[in-house]
Formats: C-alpha cells, structure tokens, sequence
C-alpha cells in the first residue's frame, strides 16, 4: 500500500505533463483546502459520519467520482461516494445500518432509505492477461489496490478526484483538476483500450456532457465514433438502467442528441433510429424531443415522471408504423395496436430491456390511443376510469402538439374530464350525431407548445 503520509508531506505539485498517459504523471497534485473549494457544509451529514468513522478507525477515506466533481463545478451532487482501503468487511462491521452488496467486487452501502453512502475498497485496474476478454471488455474486476491505483481504473480524469478527510485536500493523480478548469471530459489512458473494457463509458461520457456542459477531448471523442458499435454487446439490463440515467436525470433532450450524434442510439434503439433517420419526415424526431423536452421541465418543475411514459415515446414512431402497417392489412386498430406493440417490444429488449412493471404501463399508454381517438358510448366512460388514462390523454396531447391533426380529439377529453357526470352523457350523445368524425389521418401543421398540464399523474 502507497504510504499516503508521504505524499501528504509533499509540496503541491503542479503538473508538468498533460495527464493523458499512465506514465507520464508520477507524482499526484495535491491541493491543499486553502486553494479549493470545497467545504464540509457542502457535504451531507452521512458522507461526514462515514468519513469521519473510517478515519477514526485508522482507515484512509475519501469522497471520490461525481460528488467530488460536482462540487468542485459548483454544482449539488446527486450522491456521494466514498473511497477506502478498509476492506468491505471492515467497513460493514463499522457500521450497523450497512449492508454488503454485489457478488464479484462487495461494496458496502450505508444507510438505508433515501440517502446511502456507497463505500468502495480501492480497486487495481484490471489485467490484460486474465482480466478481460478477447474484445478487451472488463470480465472481472475484483482485485484490491492502493489509492494510485483506483485512480487510475476509474473513466474519466474529472471523476477520479479524491477529497482526503485527514486534511481536506484534493488528490488528483490523472490531471482531473486540470481538465475540470479546461472544462474538458477526457479518458483515463489510452481510448481504444477503455472503450473496449467498458463500452458503457460512452453514454457516460453523453450524460457528463449533457449534465454538466463540458467538452470532450478530442481523443475522447474520436475513440466515440470509432467504438460506438461496442455497445451492442453490454448486456441488455445494465442499458436499461444507463438509458433511465440518461434519460431521466433533467437533461434526456440534450443527451438524446449527444448519443443520436455520436452514433449510439442506432445501437440501443435500432428500430427507432432507423425511422429518425428518414429526412423527408420529421414528425418522429418532433415527437421524441417534445416528449423529452416535457420530462426536463417536469423534473425541473419536481413533478413525477414514469419509465413507462420514456419508453412510450422511445418507441413511439415503430409501433406507430407497425400499426399503420396491420391496419392497411385490414385489422382493425386495437388489435393492431396489440399485436404492434408485441412486435416492437419484444425486439426491443433484446438490446435495451424494459421490466414489465414497465412495459405493461407503456403497452397501455398505446392502446389507450385508438380508444381516446374512437370516443364511443359507453367505452368512453370506460375510458377515462381505465388507471393509465392520464398517461394516455397526456401522450395524446404529444401527439397533437409534435404535428398530428388531433386537436379537436384532445380538446374534447380535455373538457370531458371536467363535465358532471349529466354533461358528459349529452357530450357522448352529441358525438352519435356528428357524421364523418375527423380520422386520425397526418397532417403537417404544428400546434402550440405543449400544455403544462402533459404528463401529470401517471
Ligand atoms: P453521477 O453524478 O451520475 O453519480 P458519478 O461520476 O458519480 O456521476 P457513478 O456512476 O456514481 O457516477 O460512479 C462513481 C464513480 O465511479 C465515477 O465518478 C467513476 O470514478 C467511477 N466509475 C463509474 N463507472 C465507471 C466505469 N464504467 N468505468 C470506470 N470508472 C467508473
Ligand atoms: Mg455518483
């Protein structure tokens, strides 16, 4: 184990070489508390308890990754994380509201409820030999190592920054701080090699970016175009949980564009990327962004929001085709609206998966459509006390708002909604007598910006 009084001892190093190879910076810079900014009212209660116990202990501790970041940005950071060289049983018997987790590499997370402190032993960075596979991906990442070490196996320069409890400074051994001024986003060592270890830091570098504003080195983002097909082979449920972290963090129009740009999407959602990349149509890429554009402002605003509303979107323009599709084969909506979403979904997570305490809210959503479009008798009642209405009439209002002629459908759920029970009888009625209701066929005309209201209480 590196003896970190050493390097406390030293002067603050400024450093001479740019970071961006192992070899090249072989003394950390340490900033002292003086000359940065962090301070321990920015820190909450439980990462300082757990700080605090470890050190009190005789462990070293630190806060590392994004919390250490976002700080330093000036920003609040979602989570803290902590970095030790305790092992995870150590840690674990320290703390009585802990628990073990993870089978390969144990973490321990303290704290249950809203707010846990994530406790990681320092990690080694994984060898050629017996660490990866044939396509250079991580297959095992379970050795131990000192505080260099783990810096060095972390993605990006400006994650791998450690706030030290002993004496409140920051220790930077890959040039973070340096890049964090620079407001660059650059890989730890050679690009080729951490892409294929990790593809995932791809979409990390997306949500970085989107989150936080920064630019990516250049190298970093040659390495992008050239390893975005690795994605494909990340098993499907780690890219649920990294589209749900792209998507639903209050910047998914942002990020959206970045993975379009850098050639992600096509790997995560191919059947809704082959649709967008038809020019002459741009209701698709319309009705994506305005639906990601509302989930910003309701997060934004602290209102909910539901994968199953996300995914309802994502895949919105397949099973709308697919649907057309059945439909000009002579079935009718609803049931093409079944048998589309089937199709789409079932293909769907093979890549990306979806859980079904998901899915079937998204499915919903989607047959709720032809219904709120038909309007008849009694289904109408029907309707509107179906559990997903809300999310329904709120995709409907999408749907109108991103180019489609359904105006007049959602202006009348909207006053149905409100109506005493008497009223909406006699709405239902006249409805009987209007001959030649308005089919839900495409127009090109652009309504209004989207209603506050769209989304509510799913
Ligand atoms: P966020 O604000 O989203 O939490 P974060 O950087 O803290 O951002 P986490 O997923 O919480 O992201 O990860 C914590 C830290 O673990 C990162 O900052 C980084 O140092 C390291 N890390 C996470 N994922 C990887 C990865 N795939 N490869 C290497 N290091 C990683
Ligand atoms: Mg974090």
């Amino acid at each position: 184990m590196l003896s970190l009084n050493k390097i406390f001892n030293k002067l603050v190093k400024r450093n001479k070489t740019n970071g961006s190879s192992r070899q090249s910076v072989p003394e950390p810079i340490i900033v002292p508390r003086s000359e940065h900014s962090i301070s321990r009212k920015q820190i909450s209660q439980q990462a300082l308890k757990v700080l605090y116990t470890l050190k009190e202990a005789g462990f070293d501790a630190y806060l590392v990754g994004g919390c250490v970041r976002d700080l330093l940005l000036g920003h609040e950071p979602k989570d803290f994380d902590v970095a030790t060289n305790a092992l995870p049983e150590q840690v674990h018997k320290l703390f009585k509201r802990s628990r073990l987790i993870g089978r390969r590499f144990k973490l321990v997370h303290v704290g249950f409820g809203r707010d846990v402190i994530e406790v990681a032993t320092f990690r080694a960075p994984p060898e050629a030999s017996n660490h990866v596979d044939k396509q250079g991906r991580i297959v095992q990442d379970n050795v131990y190592g000192t505080l260099e070490q783990d810096a060095w196996r972390r993605d990006f320069t400006i994650n791998a920054l450690y706030y030290n409890i002993r004496d409140f400074s920051i220790i930077d051994y890959t040039g973070g701080i340096k890049d964090l001024n620079a407001g660059l986003i650059r890989l730890i060592g050679d690009v080729e090699t951490r892409y294929r270890e990790d593809p995932v830091r791809m979409l990390r570098a997306c949500r970085f970016l989107a989150k936080l504003g920064l630019k990516l080195e250049a190298e970093t983002e040659s390495g992008m175009f050239a390893w975005a097909t690795l994605i494909k082979d990340i098993p499907p449920a780690r890219l649920f949980d990294e589209t749900l972290k792209l998507y639903m963090s209050g910047y998914a129009a942002v990020a959206h564009e970045l993975v379009c740009h850098y050639g992600l999407f096509d790997h995560l959602y191919p059947q809704t990327a082959a649709l967008l990349h038809q020019e002459k149509d741009a209701y698709p890429r319309t009705m994506l962004m305005k639906a990601l554009e509302n989930t910003d402002k309701r997060i934004e605003a602290g209102k909910p929001i539901t994968p199953a509303f996300l995914f309802a979107a994502l895949l919105w323009e397949p099973v709308r085709q697919e649907m057309m599709l059945l439909m000009e084969k002579g079935m009718p909506d609803i049931p093409a609206m079944q048998r589309a979403a089937s199709e789409v979904v079932s293909q769907q997570i093979q890549r990306v998966s979806i859980p079904k305490r998901y899915s079937l809210v998204t499915r919903d959503i989607w047959t709720l459509q032809p219904r709120l479009i038909k309007r008849q008798g009694k289904r109408a009642f029907r309707t509107l006390t179906h559990p997903k209405f809300r999310a329904a009439y709120d995709f409907l209002a999408l749907r109108s708002d991103a180019g489609e002629p359904l105006d007049e459908i959602v202006d009348w759920w909207t006053a149905f909604q409100e109506k005493p029970s008497t009223e909406q009888q006699s709405m239902v009625a006249d409805l009987g007598k209007v001959t030649g209701r308005p089919k839900p066929k495409r127009r090109r005309r652009r309504r209004k910006p989207a209603s506050e209201a769209q989304q509510d209480s799913h």
